[in-house]
């Protein structure tokens, strides 16, 4: 029998969040709200997150860490809970439906899947690394960033132009990263480089994937890209100059980095498209909330057909993303093969489908929806950036036709 409700487990994991959320977080940010909601306040001059504001969010993720939810995605191989794709979907959503636009709860409380925290890439760290540096990222108290882009290369990672070459027992690298999410006040880097041009030149290999304190000399982040309408930002330009890195600090093995990149990125496609579906439910939840309200010509808009149509056309949208993205959650859970196709899809469809609801319900409050006071606009443009990052919409559909091409037809 098809049962679509979530397990119990689930449904208390979310419930304990929610009220530790409410006990831990909200009162902080409460008492902290002229520094985290005025750009002028939250931002330096340079793009950078304000010391006091990493402070805030170390101090979150740390209580995030002790009261068990941190690492709840985390690999298990790494001392995480490693609990399953269908929860971590529900998760996310709950937080997008339920707290959107929360400078210390989203990526702090529980850390950006794979790209920070126990990610899977860290699988591949040699024992005595992990014995020296997992402590700091399971506490919460040391964060990672994930440096494969450049500025030459972002769909065609197999373009990337930073090199390492071997130097005695160790590499001397060399190169650009760009987009690089947390770069700026991550501690330690997952750093993509090639190590054999040839390989790389066949697509076959010769890119590796290094584990680098950001503190080493010759690493450098230049500079904060700010994006949509913020005067800061999260992603920041890394400059890489005769950087030195042991032999031992490979993860993985040599050559072969792409597979540790792609370890752990569907969890990722997922989780943001989880997020999705719960802000577009908030959305719509203010949309609802102001056709009961507001009057024009005599009644209420929501009595308005073409308002009607909106609001229907919204609650479409989320319906088909969220049974999508559970159905695809699910069968991640219960096949151990990744669905390449269905997870592209989700990850597009939901990313996408956040933009159409937003804009539908900034469009039912009329010039309401325009003012940064309702957050509707923030959601705006955070669902226009969400288009790009982890495999941009083209590079999804190019995915999907692909397996169609090649027989894969299957919806079940
Ligand atoms: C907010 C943000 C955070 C990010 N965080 C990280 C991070 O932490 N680490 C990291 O390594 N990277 C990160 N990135 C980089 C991200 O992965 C790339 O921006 C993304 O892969 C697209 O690459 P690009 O920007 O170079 O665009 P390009 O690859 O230059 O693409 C330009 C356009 O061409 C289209 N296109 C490209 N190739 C094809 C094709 N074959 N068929 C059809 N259309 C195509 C693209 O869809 C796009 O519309 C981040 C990006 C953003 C915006």
């Amino acid at each position: 029998m098809l049962n679509f409700n979530p397990s119990e487990e689930t449904v208390e994991i979310i419930n304990g969040l929610k009220r530790f959320i409410d006990k831990v977080v909200i009162p902080l940010e409460d008492e902290n709200s002229e520094l985290l909601y005025n750009e002028r306040n939250y931002y330096l001059e340079n793009g950078k997150r304000h010391p006091k504001v990493e402070e805030l969010r170390k101090k979150v993720r740390m209580e995030s860490a002790k009261a068990g939810f941190y690492n709840m995605f985390g690999a298990q191989e790494l001392g995480g809970e490693e609990l399953g794709p269908v929860t971590s979907l529900l998760v996310q959503e709950a937080i997008g439906k339920n707290y959107p636009n929360r400078k210390l709860i989203e990526t702090v409380v529980i850390p950006s899947p794979f790209t920070n925290g126990l990610t899977p890439v860290l699988n591949g760290l040699k024992q005595e690394l992990k014995d020296q540096y997992l402590e700091g990222i399971r506490t919460g108290e040391k964060t990672l960033c994930f440096g494969l882009t450049e500025p030459d290369a972002g769909s065609d990672v197999w373009g990337i132009k930073t090199k390492a070459v071997k130097d005695g027992n160790e590499w001397v690298i060399n190169g650009t990263k760009q987009w690089i999410t947390n770069s700026p006040y991550a501690d330690y880097c997952m750093l993509f480089a090639v190590t054999n041009p040839d390989m790389q030149a066949s697509r076959k290999g010769g890119i590796t994937c290094f584990f680098v304190d950001t503190k080493s000399e010759g690493f450098d982040v230049d500079s904060v890209v700010p994006v949509m309408g913020e005067i800061g930002g999260d992603a920041g330009i890394i400059s890489i100059e005769n950087l030195r890195v042991p032999e031992e600090n490979i993860i993985g093995e040599l050559d072969n980095g792409f597979s540790r990149a792609m370890n752990g990125i569907n969890n990722g496609r997922l989780g943001m498209s989880g997020k999705c579906i719960g802000y577009a439910q908030w959305a719509l939840k203010q949309a609802v909330d102001y056709a009961n309200i507001r009057q024009t010509f005599g009644k209420k808009i929501g009595e308005h057909q073409t308002i009607q149509n909106m609001l229907a056309d919204c609650a479409m949208d989320i319906y088909a993303a969220r049974n999508m993205a559970l159905h695809c959650a699910w069968k991640i859970e219960n096949s151990k093969k990744q669905p390449t196709k269905e997870i592209s899809m989700v990850k597009a469809y939901c990313t996408e489908m956040m933009g159409r609801v937003y804009d539908k319900v900034i469009q039912i409050h009329g010039g309401m929806g325009l003012s940064n006071e309702l957050k509707l606009e923030a959601g705006y443009r955070l669902a226009r950036t969400l288009r790009i990052p982890d495999g941009t919409s083209e590079i999804h559909r190019r995915t999907i036709a692909r397996r169609l091409l090649k027989g894969d037809l299957s919806f079940n």
